[in-house]
């Protein structure tokens, strides 16, 4: 996995999101897999071999966590 970097975060994560919710990028976010409260802005974009592209935790690739890991935090 690579990372890639994304000129507007906003419109690639309300274009890429997997179940079309609309994220802000500063919405507080949890990552279930590692625990880290983070704005949603800091995610990462990772691509994989085949150009398949994930929406990460900003702890990837350290943390497996992506968009779909992500609880809301009060
Ligand atoms: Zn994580």
């Amino acid at each position: 996995m690579k990372e890639i970097e994304v000129q507007n975060k906003q419109q690639y994560l309300k274009k890429n999101h997997p179940f079309g919710e609309i994220i802000k990028l500063e919405d507080k976010k949890k990552c279930i897999h590692c625990e880290l409260v983070f704005l949603a802005g800091e995610y990462k974009v990772l691509k994989d071999r085949n150009g398949e592209e994930y929406i990460c935790c900003p702890n990837a690739p350290e943390c497996e966590g992506t968009v779909i890991d992500w609880i809301n935090v009060d």
